[in-house]
């Protein structure tokens, strides 16, 4: 019979997101630099930091437990990558790239808030409350992540919006040599 329980599941869950969480610090600096909106830049580079701070605390869960912190390979989080990249290439260039980049972003974020509200519940189930405690404050933050990320994709389409309505790309003033006239840029 198999052996394996809830302990078990734990672990391997743990190494699940100790993987994902490694390779989104490796990713989103490309994903940040990619995108337009400022507010969005600024959103990505905010849980850059988050992310970090969360490897490490993972980190503090593999020892409270008495486990030297491991990696295990999680294709979700490659394949939401993946998946994100190519769209991003797809997409490179044109007024919806944002939006690609958000959608992407939220993928990201709800399979952290699934894995991470498991092991909070199974932290709970296995009584280990310190455990419990840095799940549920990781789990917090990918939550916030994810509403901020809400209302930017809001933000993102009523600017896209406003530029269209005001003619092509935002009419941009430039001041020549001389200063003495305005050059209108409205091409796209
Ligand atoms: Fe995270
Ligand atoms: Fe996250």
């Amino acid at each position: 019979m198999n052996t394996k329980n809830l302990r078990d599941l734990l672990l391997d869950q743990l190494a699940d997101m100790y993987y994902a969480e490694k390779q989104l610090l490796k990713a989103l600096p490309k994903v940040a630099k990619a995108a337009n909106h400022e507010g969005l830049r600024a959103a990505i580079e905010d849980h850059l930091d988050e992310t970090g701070a969360h490897a490490q605390m993972l980190e503090g869960v593999f020892r409270n437990l008495g486990e030297t912190p491991k990696a295990k390979k999680c294709h979700a989080i490659l394949g939401i990558l993946k998946e994100g990249e190519e769209m991003m290439d797809e997409y490179k260039g044109s007024p919806a790239l944002d939006a690609v980049i958000i959608a992407a972003a939220q993928k990201v974020e709800h399979y952290e808030i699934t894995t991470y509200g498991c092991l909070l519940e199974w932290a709970m189930q296995l009584d280990n409350p310190s455990a419990a405690a840095v799940f549920e404050a990781i789990l917090d933050q990918e939550k916030e992540t994810d509403t901020e990320l809400t209302k930017l994709a809001r933000e993102v389409m009523h600017e896209s919006a406003a530029e269209d309505a005001a003619g092509g790309t935002m009419a941009v003033e430039e001041e020549s040599e001389d200063h003495s006239t305005l050059a209108l840029s409205t091409s796209r």
